[in-house]
């Protein structure tokens, strides 16, 4: 677990993101999915694992629904306080606006119990197969990240397993993100097609 990838691709005198560090013995592990308006509209979602966050761009967003298949693309490894950013990256590597659409906690699927869950999980990474029960307020229960055989080296799909959680309704996460959240303020503000049309 490194964060040499995530450093290189950021000024630290620009970005008001984390420098971070990696972090250490955590009692619990948590999760965020962060809702990112950059070049395009995605959603991020981060797992905490060896005092860092393993972190998938998720571009539909997360689903309830268990046919649902979303993509999700392995991306570098970000520091465990970047959990808590949100805010405008002004210029250079993901400029736009970032906000936290959901958080809580994780735990493994058949977790192996005390000190055994982050070797659990690390295994399931290098297998190709993670699964996981998140504690959220959106997204709640098992899910499943699976890493897609071919030749896209990043390609893995988030799945929602079937469980008490889970809707057969379509599900939309922008559906489940308020009208008034900051990023569709910032959007609405931001919005030029309509000054560009007079
Ligand atoms: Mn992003």
């Amino acid at each position: 677990m490194s964060l040499v990838k995530y450093k290189k691709k950021r000024n630290f005198n620009s970005t008001p993101e984390p420098a971070g560090e990696i972090k250490k013995n955590s009692a619990s592990l948590s999760f965020v999915v962060q809702r990112h308006k950059a070049s395009r509209l995605h959603y991020d979602l981060r797992l905490e694992m060896d005092g860092v966050l393993k972190s998938w761009a998720v571009p539909k967003g997360p689903s309830m629904n268990p046919a649902d298949k979303r993509l999700a693309m392995m991306v570098e490894d970000h520091p465990y306080s970047y959990k808590d950013f949100k805010g405008i990256i002004p210029s250079g590597y993901g400029a736009g606006i970032v906000e936290i659409w959901d958080k809580g906690t994780y735990t493994g699927i058949d977790d192996p119990g005390k000190n055994g869950i982050e070797k659990y999980l690390k295994a399931g990474l290098k297998a190709g197969n993670l699964k996981f029960t998140l504690k959220g307020k959106k997204l709640k229960g098992e899910f499943a990240l699976v890493k897609i055989k071919g030749n896209q080296e990043n390609a893995w799909l988030l799945i929602k397993h079937r469980d008490a959680f889970a809707t057969d309704d379509a599900y939309d996460s922008e559906k489940e993100t308020p009208a008034s959240s900051p990023i569709n303020k910032w959007l609405k503000e931001n919005d030029t097609s309509k000054k560009k049309a007079r």
